[in-house]
């Protein structure tokens, strides 16, 4: 018997397992959970205790016994022509802040917005042709995204107003529709502004950094003056009027700004946005205002403060507006299991302002992350090397990481800043990420167990286990198959309908590498990077893909590798 990849958590006084990488969540009762310690010392496991051992077999938190692992069968890509959800517009390269840690503008940028290679402004005709281009690779789905970037948004706004006219009509006409948002410093909401925002339903993130003190450190116009007094009543102003959406704040967190529950609080309660995200800098490491490891200890305890505030409200049923907890609960509810860690280069596409297609809005206008034209298409050649290049199986630092279902490397654009390279993993910030996603699991069970109403969760009910309790919706899937093999649940699906792509229905339904699909097929419902990528992107930004799964298809994946850095080449790599 030998334990297969799990991580093991407390919460509300109970035993829990995280299962990796299939994302199921289990509730262990007090012999399941001496079986497994017994089964992780190597010690024999006592006859009187077969039961529970047999559970943990079934639900592939132990290898051993006579179920079978089926052949792993490769990795696997998303389907050809993979619908764009999605399209991140940047009407501008240009901006009336000089913010010091823009990743735009600042020391690390990588995109030449300064030398006139590009338009500083997207005109009405590139911008009717990226609302075509978006339409025509939206597929099936019938709702498409279009959210607006900048530079500062607002500094474009004709081809802003543009663009929504002409999409909701070009939509209408083929039967789809389309969904607005757009992201802003706020220093250009007139009231005219926010009521055409308001009319049309756009949403909005603003980005702030909070407090006065604060704002004022790095958000400045080009004379060095600080932006909050020009910007805090635009914002109060918008959050009065714009009722249609709910409007979040978006916080980038450097080294000499961090105390996390102070912005909170400001934005929160004295400003009135209904949440709050807060994002790590990306930047080089040695940029006097990125973030050490003493910083992102500091950030991770103030992280699990609030979220231990935002269990409090949740327990009572109360909105809390910590937009990082809530994000990560919604994936670990689900059983997300990523095979990218976003949508970048897949079903989220950024489009610079001369119509050059980029894997997402940090990579507009960057030729060397170029996918495409809004006239020419999608270069698929190009766009399935980059598939290839980035899925998991590639990143062997990862291999043996249990927050891997949920991080999957990180923010390519994160990685290019730091280490030069699109396809490397994150490990500079692997502890805050698995505290993180531990902090959450915690918050998750202790809902599950104190308030399941708060989740949906159908924890109360128990299918074919006794042993185990399911608590999230992958664990349930894993139960209700139970006595059969859960091996059978790969093999679903809805039938090939030409000329439709294959998708496997739901993403609690798979656990091979898949793509998931609503309902009708589509991404539309299941896909949050929408707002995600601009608002908190680095730690939430939800991709509905599925990783190499050790209950199926690679059982031994990473069996033979002790240390993943130094082993590497001994892993069961998994190629097509
Ligand atoms: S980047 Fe780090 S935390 Fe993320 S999956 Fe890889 S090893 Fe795990
Ligand atoms: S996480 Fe966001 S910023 Fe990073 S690559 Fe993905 S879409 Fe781009």
């Amino acid at each position: 018997m030998i334990p297969r990849e799990y991580h093991r958590f407390t919460a509300a006084g109970r035993d829990f397992l995280y299962l990796v990488p299939s994302a199921a969540v289990f509730e262990l009762d007090e012999t399941a959970n001496e079986v497994l310690g017994a089964v992780e010392r190597g010690e024999e496991v006592a006859d009187t205790d077969t039961e529970s051992l047999r559970e943990l077999i079934s639900i592939r938190a132990i290898r051993g016994g006579h179920v079978e692992d089926p052949p792993y069968q490769g990795k696997q890509l998303p389907p050809a022509n993979f619908p764009l959800t999605t399209m991140v517009l940047n009407v501008t390269n240009q901006c009336n802040l000089a913010c010091t840690y823009c990743y735009e503008y600042g020391e690390d940028k990588i995109v030449d917005t300064g030398n006139g290679k590009k338009p500083k402004f997207m005109n009405v005709e590139t911008a009717r042709e990226s609302v075509e281009f978006l339409l025509r690779e939206s597929g099936i789905n019938r709702v498409a995204h279009l959210t607006f970037f900048g530079g500062e948004t607002l500094l474009n706004l004709p081809v802003l107003k543009f663009a929504i006219e002409y999409a909701r009509g070009r939509a209408a006409e083929l039967g789809k529709e389309i969904d607005f948002s757009l992201t802003t410093n706020a220093t250009l909401l007139r009231p005219d502004v926010i009521e055409f925002l308001a009319e049309n339903r756009v949403g909005v993130t603003i980005s702030i950094d909070g407090p006065k003190e604060v704002q004022d450190q790095f958000r400045v116009f080009h004379n060095g003056q600080g932006s909050y007094e020009t910007v805090a009543p635009k914002i109060r102003e918008l959050l009065q009027r714009h009722r249609s959406r709910p409007i979040g704040a978006r916080v980038t967190l450097t080294s000499q700004n961090l105390d996390i529950r102070k912005i909170f609080r400001h934005l929160r309660e004295e400003i009135g946005f209904w949440e709050v995200g807060f994002a790590p800098v990306t930047t080089a490491p040695n940029r006097q205002y990125a973030i050490s490891d003493d910083g992102f200890d500091s950030m991770l305890q103030q992280f699990r403060d609030l979220a231990g505030e935002f269990l409090e409200y949740a327990l009572e049923n109360r909105h809390h507006g910590f937009s990082n907890v809530k994000d990560t609960l919604e994936e670990i509810h689900k059983g997300v299991s990523k095979a990218y860690p976003c949508g970048a280069g897949l079903g989220l596409m950024g489009v610079s302002t001369d119509g050059d297609v980029a894997l997402c809005h940090r990579f507009a206008g960057s030729d060397d992350h170029k996918l495409g034209t809004v006239r020419g298409g999608i270069d698929r050649l190009v766009q399935i090397g980059f598939l290839e290049k980035h899925h998991i199986d590639e990143k062997t630092d990862c291999s043996k990481c249990w927050a891997r279902p949920l991080c999957s490397g990180g923010c390519y654009h994160e990685a290019h800043t730091r280490y030069g390279d699109t396809g490397r993993a994150n490990l500079h910030y692997c502890e805050w990420i698995r505290g993180w996603t531990d902090t959450c699991l915690k918050i998750y069970a202790e809902l599950a167990v104190r308030n399941p109403g708060y989740l949906n969760s159908s924890m109360t009910r128990r299918w074919n286990l006794k042993h185990l309790r399911s608590i999230n919706r992958k664990a349930c899937r894993i139960e209700k198959q139970i006595p059969d093999d859960v091996v059978a649940l790969q093999q679903g699906g809805p039938p090939q309908q030409a000329p439709q792509a294959h998708f496997p229905l739901g993403c609690t339904l798979i656990f091979s590498p898949g793509w998931e699909a609503d309902r009708n097929g589509g991404t539309a419902g299941l896909c949050t990077p929408v707002e995600r990528d601009l608002f908190d992107c680095h730690a939430g930004c939800y991709w509905p893909a599925q990783v190499p799964d050790q209950l199926n298809h690679a059982p031994n994946w990473t069996s033979k590798c002790a240390s993943a850095q130094k082993d590497w080449r001994k892993i069961d790599l998994v190629f097509p």
